[in-house]
């Protein structure tokens, strides 16, 4: 029987904004929003967010 591979979401996120895939080790930005770290394709993204989480927290949580 075979057996998952270490899951990929261990390494990878979801980038709120853009849905883009990114890996925590690489990830060119970050930010922490109510105890909850995400993480962002580029800076601009970070800063779409940033401008309003809510709305893209409501649509990261919907698609999880
Ligand atoms: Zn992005």
């Amino acid at each position: 029987m075979k057996y998952k591979k270490k899951a990929k979401s261990d390494f990878t996120h979801i980038d709120p904004v853009c849905g883009m895939e990114v890996s925590y080790n690489t990830a060119p930005a970050m930010i922490t929003h109510e105890n909850k770290t995400y993480y962002f394709c580029a800076d601009a993204c970070r800063q779409t967010f940033e401008v309003n989480p809510e709305l893209y927290i409501h649509k990261f949580n919907k698609t999880q």
